[in-house]
């Protein structure tokens, strides 16, 4: 036993000072699984369990029972709950008891007598209890370490400090009535440095005093590197704080003091606390009577930075925390206490002071200033965010059984050669799911839809949504193992196949294969299911990082919000033809798929593949006036010779998108098309902010991407999540109706990237920087991590290279993204270090197994070693080149050969930007930077130069062979044969 221990017991019960921590969040914990485990902690944090004679503690006291109580539901989980004033011990002889508060929020309140257990030793049982929750073993705190053996470890000055003039201060005023313990807590965005000290200063102004002083608490376990105890081991200091004087001052004598150790060197005089009990009662009572009495106490107040504490150690099977603060009881004669707790991105001030009249209103108004010093609100309120409009509650479901009752012989989808009505339409995906149903398949289910861009797809998608279950789209272009992995990975019982797929095996034993084309076209009743708001809609999966794609699970009320405002936005209504050429797995198709149709509109599907033939076709013949796109495909299109016809908008989304780009296709598509602007990742359903393209953006590099829309917002946070000034890049926080629920099977991701403000706002965080221009709109101006795009598809490097790391060969793997000199667009490039004594393999076709062809990097070269730079990066400019022998700055090779080779030569040159000298008939397409867009822009080059247009269907015919093998000599020969009518020669094997 301390002397600072005697000192706490000497408190009579009714003022003596006990720690508690509320743990705050969502979902429940089982009473009796709580008990279990905080017994369970008992022994391991004996601590807990403590009892005493005159002058130790000893082990094996009552172990801390566990009470439910119930607050106040007004959003607080602890409001209201008068257990929280009562006493320790408990009559039984505990010193610590634990408080489950069920409710939403939910919480559990840890409660100790201030004379066993000090607030870091309350985080280490914390701890434990959770771990011991989730089934660990608890890391114990059994150390039995005393504050006066730390102290004991510590010469004792030669010459004792000068004890400080004591100045008694008031800054509660002199309030009267009930003295009971108060509490008013703020949460503030982001971790701020020298947190102590901006405090101190921010409360010296609140408090309206010339001069405070601060008693600021010390663990004193930085002094005894390992120590794990729970028991009473910190120390105030005091420090004054001039107003008006820098926090940078007082931060100084803090670390100054840390610096000198002075919480171990200026040593309490423990000889008045080793006097009997009794008397120190008396003293006590009489120390603590004086203060209480006249409301003047020693400091302005008592601060102490408890540290940061990550939510995700204190979750449970079925209870996430969200956050965690201390509401301590304090003693009679104590100073108002600030205690400060970092905690999943957000810092919590709870300001504790015992009660008066009107003392309240002012501790809640000193609290408010604190708070607007750590988080100005100018730099929280963004008007760009005043976004809420009322919200239709109707799913797309609903929707569209409207749009098919008032127009039921409209066009709802058209592709060349055939149409549906929405009568048709509805008829169709009745059956679907109906077939469904009858498999069992209901809300929340996910079902895979493995079909191309044809009516299947929209019947099988329409078919799952009415049976108010999830679609998960496939792509067919996609290879097996990855679509297999995807179904697993989303647990899909049923997977809807277009009949020319079948032969593919995408699905495993657990997953039922239904075919399309065998279930009726009519005569099913209406199934009549209607999805709730908080049903899943879709799954769509994107790149991961950890090396596994990653299912975002959107919700219908984010797919309704969003077809709301596209709706208006883009001026759909029954005369709209809305055409889609992407990949319906990718979420920017949605806009097509949705927006058209539940508008009376038509959905135009573009089957094939989009090259220069299928997208004259589309912009000049296919009736369709809005369409959605990359800029990448926009860019593609500005170097046709095309001459788009009706066109009204153009929804450009998915990457950056350069003025001159923008420009371009607002020269080419004519006043009568707006261009818009759109951005947004998959997590907040395909888009969330909206700009319109005008001549004024062509003077910036990059077109803004606008305003948020209807019920979104964005947030534009500091590493540290602070707000930033006006003005300055931060990364994006996305909140609002649009979210996510969050990734399928994946809790751990989905905390980590779908947080909460202080506010209580839930965001996505996006990685993507951006800032707010003068003008008030945002500009994205790139990526806080390696996630790159390319042509508009989203990939995280390092799940490329997981996949590498999988090669029996391969002992280390890196991929990264590189932009050659004189090159637009970045290029993957793979390294791989080989297992000692093994072969380089054909990495592409091992890629190709697993990943879709635009996650295979354009060259996949063996090295050494990965080097790493000082940090322990990856030191990406010392990797190798692979294509440095084609860069502009390699050796030139003599072009050669007949006309048709030099012409092919000249078109490759100027769509990569080379010198057409330095191409021989082996240089391959890919490995000299060309992406899969540049290809489409070089072989309607080719087309128009070279092959002509009567030949150029016979040309394009060969796409794939071309895909198979881009060299230029394959090109020619190709070229020469289309435009000479020669039957094509079919490419030797291998
Ligand atoms: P995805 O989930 O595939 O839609 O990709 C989302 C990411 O694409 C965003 O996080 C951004 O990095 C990028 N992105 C989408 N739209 C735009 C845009 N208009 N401008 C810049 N980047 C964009």
């Amino acid at each position: 036993m301390s002397a600072s221990d005697r000192w706490w017991l000497a408190h009579p019960d009714t003022i003596s000072p006990v720690i508690q921590t509320v743990v705050e969040g969502t979902g429940s914990i089982d009473v009796d699984a709580l008990w279990s485990a905080v017994t369970a902690v008992a022994t391991a944090c004996p601590d807990t369990a403590l009892r005493h004679t005159r002058k130790a503690w000893l082990a094996g006291g009552t172990p801390p029972r566990v009470r439910v109580v119930h607050g106040a539901a007004d959003g607080t989980a602890v409001a209201g709950i008068d257990a929280l004033h009562d006493p320790l011990p408990t009559p039984d002889g505990a010193w610590c008891e634990v408080l489950l508060c069920p409710g939403d929020p939910a919480a559990v309140v840890f409660r100790a007598s201030h004379a066993v257990m000090d607030w870091p030793g309350m985080a280490l049982w914390i701890a434990d209890v959770f771990r011991v929750l989730r089934g660990e073993a608890p890391l114990g705190a059994a150390d039995a370490t005393t504050e006066d053996d730390i102290f004991d470890r510590f010469p004792a000055p030669a010459e004792k400090p000068p004890s400080p003039k004591i100045e008694w201060v008031s800054p509660l005023g002199q309030p009267s009535g009930s003295r009971r313990t108060a509490w008013a807590r703020r949460t503030v965005d982001g971790y701020h440095r020298g947190l102590v000290a901006q405090v101190a200063a921010a409360l010296t102004t609140a408090y309206e005093l010339p001069s405070a002083r601060f008693a600021v608490a010390f663990d004193l376990r930085r002094h005894v590197p390992g120590v794990r105890s729970t028991g009473n081991l910190s120390q105030v200091e005091l420090f004054d704080c001039t107003a008006g004087a820098p926090w940078e001052t007082f931060h100084e004598q803090v670390l100054t003091a840390m610096a000198e150790g002075r919480e171990v060197s200026s040593r309490l005089d423990s000889g008045l606390l080793k006097l009997p009990r009794p008397i120190l009662r008396t003293l006590v009572k009489a120390m603590e009577k004086g203060p209480a009495d006249k409301r003047r106490y020693a400091s302005a107040t008592v601060v102490a930075h408890l540290g940061r504490i990550e939510p995700g150690s204190l979750c449970t099977d079925g209870f996430e925390a969200r956050t965690l603060y201390p509401v301590p009881l304090l003693t009679a004669g104590s100073p108002p206490d600030l205690n400060l707790v970092e905690c999943g991105g957000r810092t919590e001030l709870t300001l504790t002071w015992r009660d008066g009249d009107g003392a309240a209103e002012r501790m809640g108004a000193v609290l408010d200033t604190v708070t607007e010093a750590l988080s100005p609100r100018r730099s929280r309120d963004w008007d760009g965010n005043t976004t809420s409009a009322a919200a239709d509650p109707a799913t797309v479901v609903q929707r569209l059984r409207q749009v098919v009752a008032q127009r039921p012989g409209a066009e709802a989808v058209r592709w060349p050669g055939g149409s549906l009505t929405f009568a048709e339409l509805d008829a169709r995906s009745e059956v679907v799911a109906a077939r469904l149903l009858e498999l069992g398949i209901g809300r929340d289910d996910v079902v895979g839809l493995f079909a191309d861009r044809s009516m299947w797809a929209i019947i099988g998608m329409w078919g799952v949504l009415k049976a108010g279950a999830a679609y998960l789209p496939l792509d067919v272009q996609h290879p097996d193992a990855r679509l297999a992995g995807l179904l697993t990975d989303a647990a899909a019982r049923v997977c809807l196949v277009q009949d020319k797929y079948a032969g593919r095996s995408v699905t495993g034993p657990g997953c039922t294969v239904v075919l399309l084309s065998e279930l009726a076209t009519e005569g099913v009743p209406d199934v009549g299911v209607t999805p709730a708001p908080g049903d899943l809609a879709y799954v769509i999966y994107t790149s991961g990082s950890t090396g596994k794609p990653k299912g975002v699970e959107i919700e219908h009320a984010a797919l309704a919000n969003y077809v709301d405002w596209t709706t208006s936005r883009f001026g759909c209504g029954p005369d709209t033809a809305f055409a889609v050429f992407t990949s319906l797995a990718f979420d920017l198709s949605n806009t097509a798929l949705f927006t058209p149709m539940l508008a009376g509109g038509t959905l135009v599907l573009v089957p094939d593949e989009p090259n220069h033939l299928t997208l004259r076709h589309l912009l000049e013949h296919s009736g369709a006036d809005t369409l959605s796109l990359t800029p990448s495909h926009l860019d593609l299109i500005g170097q046709l010779d095309l001459d788009p016809a009706g066109f009204k908008v153009l929804v450009v989304v998915g990457e950056q998108l350069r003025s001159a780009v923008a420009a371009r296709a607002r020269a080419m598509f004519g006043p009568g098309c707006r261009v818009l602007n759109m951005y947004g990742p998959t997590e907040a359903t395909v888009g969330l902010t909206l700009h319109e393209c005008t001549a004024a953006d062509d003077a910036a590099p990059a077109v803004p991407v606008g305003l948020p829309m209807d019920n979104c917002t964005v947030h534009l946070l500091d590493p540290q999540r602070r707000f930033v000034a006006a003005g300055e890049i931060g990364e994006m926080y996305l909140g609002g109706a649009q979210l996510a629920r969050g990734y399928r099977n994946r809790p751990d991701l989905t905390s980590e990237r779908f947080v909460h403000l202080a506010d209580g706002t839930r965001v996505y965080r996006t990685g993507d920087l951006a800032r707010v221009l003068p003008g008030g709109e945002l500009e994205f101006i790139g990526r806080a991590d390696d996630q790159v795009k390319v042509n508009g598809y989203r990939i995280e490097p390092a799940e490329i290279a997981h996949v590498l790391q999988r090669h029996p060969a391969v002992r280390a793997a890196v991929v990264v993204a590189r932009t050659r000199p004189g090159a637009e667009h970045k290029q993957l490039h793979g390294y791989v270090v080989l297992e000692p004594g093994a072969e380089a393999a054909d990495w592409d076709a091992f890629l190709g197994e697993h990943l879709p062809r635009y996650m295979v990097p354009s060259a996949t070269t063996v090295i050494d070693a990965v080097p790493h730079n000082a940090n322990g990066k990856v030191d990406v400019a010392a990797l190798p080149d692979p294509h440095a022998a084609h860069a502009a700055t390699g050796p030139a090779v003599t072009a050669s050969g007949d006309e048709v080779r030099l012409a092919v030569a000249r078109v490759w040159a100027s769509t990569l930007s080379l010198d057409e000298a330095r191409l021989d008939e082996a240089a391959d397409f890919h490995h000299l930077g060309g992406n899969s867009v540049q290809l489409l822009a070089m072989l309607a080059g080719v087309c128009r130069d070279v092959v002509g247009a009567g030949a150029e269907r016979a040309f394009m015919a060969e796409l794939g062979s071309i895909i198979r093998e881009p060299t230029l000599e394959r090109v020619s020969d190709i070229a020469r044969q289309a435009r000479d009518g020669a039957p094509m020669a079919v490419p030797a094997a291998g």
